[in-house]
């Protein structure tokens, strides 16, 4: 399997350097040259299959012969134990033709442990194969970072710096990266916030000396194998639901983009899913962009579900390469004006075929927290506020049949929000019940490069 970028001036690379490179040199992102099919018989067959043998063969498909298919099993085996319930990835009942798919059983209480926990024994092993030791830096506004320790710490061929804006993401979010007492683990809070963060990891990235000497590499949504690893749970759920013999929806919480494109992943290699909706907080790039085909960065606005502040979705990408045909040249023109200019124009056919598949929905800060109160009075059962913007969008969609919310975030992981919309405190999980009590360990930086930069050099001692 090959893996081509969405600019177009890249050459292609096979699954193991597209996993390890995350961004392509041209600035593009991977997508495989083609989409690996499955039958409906190969679908069906994933009936009543435990999720790591259905993740295991949609990962294979994408790691071709690269991985061996044992391996790539016991890793999936391995990655799939950490999580809380046996299932992985539960459904639930909310209303006639309603679910929710609970993604939030990991060690960090957020469904980027479904990707974080695979995506780590797949650079160990890698790595390992290749005796090389890897440096990775990230910047989280919140759970990436508590995913990636949980799913890093105590690896051999990995490091972990993560940079999180002091005083801006919740405690519990703090404490599942601050906790970690591996030494391959480097925690620093920076005085800044979350864009600030960012724009260190992309200048390191851009410092080629830097680069080679602590070989460096990211973890954050561009990352290929954490879209495939996130399409395996559309399979698992839709399979439940009736599929391949009936067409199932999904309603997304989305910022980034990454879990609503691995459902048109998904899509694409064969599963009958009906209608993705994207939905959004009161940062609604994304919504606006379905309805108009006018994808322009809004005014940030802080909202109660925080991993969806985000104003520029950066896999919007991978989809507008899909839209317009595979047009390299017209994605990296698109792409590069959006960088310069703050928008683009999505060409009436893309739109077109882009709203086949998608339905963009926004909703408010009142709608959230009275859909978090509404959910607890209706099923007795309390919701984090991101899936509460999905739960909230279901009223307006236009999906047919059954459709399945993504619930992507633990509420115990966002107790205040959750007690002030329900005047309850949301427990969190034996196992992790003494989270407060455990000792932090992380630095305090000022929001520089170069400062950050050094600190890099000295963890990875070179
Ligand atoms: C990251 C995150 C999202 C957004 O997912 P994208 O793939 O970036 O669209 C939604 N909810 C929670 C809780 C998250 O951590």
């Amino acid at each position: 399997m090959r893996y081509v970028s969405t600019r177009g001036r890249s050459p292609s690379v096979g699954f193991v350097d597209a996993v390890l490179a995350g961004l392509a040199p041209d600035g593009g992102l991977y997508v495989p040259q083609a989409w690996p099919v499955f039958t409906h018989n190969e679908i069906a067959n994933f009936a009543g299959r435990p999720y790591a043998q259905v993740a295991a063969v949609v990962l294979g498909a994408f790691a071709g012969d690269e991985v061996a298919p044992a391996d790539m099993l016991a890793m999936c085996e391995e990655a799939y134990a950490t999580f809380r319930h046996p299932a992985v990835v539960p459904l639930t009942q909310i209303g006639p033709n309603a679910f929710i798919a609970e993604l939030f059983h990991g060690p960090s209480l957020a469904f980027k442990d479904v990707a974080m926990q695979i995506l780590a024994r797949l650079y160990d092993h890698i790595l390992q194969r290749q005796g090389r030791t890897q440096t990775i830096l990230c910047a989280t506004s919140g759970d990436t970072g508590g995913a990636a320790v949980e799913a890093f710490r105590g690896r051999k061929s990995v490091r972990v710096m993560a940079l999180f804006p002091e005083g801006r993401i919740s405690e519990v979010q703090r404490r599942f990266m601050t906790a970690a007492v591996e030494d391959n683990i480097a925690c620093v809070a920076v005085a800044g916030d979350f864009d600030d963060c960012q724009a260190i990891v992309k200048d390191a990235f851009r410092d080629d000396d830097l680069r080679q000497a602590v070989d460096l590499s990211g973890v954050n949504s561009i990352n290929f194998a954490r879209i495939a690893a996130q399409a395996v749970y559309y399979f698992t759920t839709a399979v439940a639901l009736g599929a391949p013999h009936r067409p199932v929806s999904f309603c997304v919480p989305s910022g980034n983009f990454g879990d609503a494109f691995a459902g048109y992943v998904a899509k694409t290699m064969g599963l009958p899913i009906s209608r993705i909706v994207v939905a959004t907080n009161s940062n609604d790039i994304l919504a606006r962009a379905f309805s108009t085909g006018r994808y322009e960065r809004g005014a940030g606005v802080a909202t109660i579900s925080p991993a969806m502040d985000i104003q520029s979705a950066s896999n919007f990408e991978r989809l507008f390469f899909e839209a317009t045909g595979r047009d390299a040249a017209a994605t990296e023109a698109a792409f590069n004006n959006f960088a310069q200019s703050g928008g683009l124009d999505v060409p009436p056919a893309a739109l077109q075929m882009m709203q086949a598949s998608f339905q963009g929905l926004s909703t408010s800060e009142d709608d959230t927290r009275a859909t978090i109160a509404g959910m607890l009075a209706v099923t007795g059962q309390l919701i984090d506020p991101h899936t509460a913007v999905a739960v909230a969008a279901l009223p307006r969609t236009s999906a047919p049949g059954p459709i399945v919310v993504l619930s992507t975030a633990h509420p115990a992981k966002f107790p205040e929000d959750v007690a002030a919309a329900t005047g309850r405190t949301p427990a969190l999980p034996a196992g992790v019940a003494d989270l407060a009590a455990r000792p932090e360990r992380f630095d305090r930086a000022p929001a520089d490069a170069a400062d950050i930069k050094a600190r890099l050099r000295a963890f990875a001692g070179v």
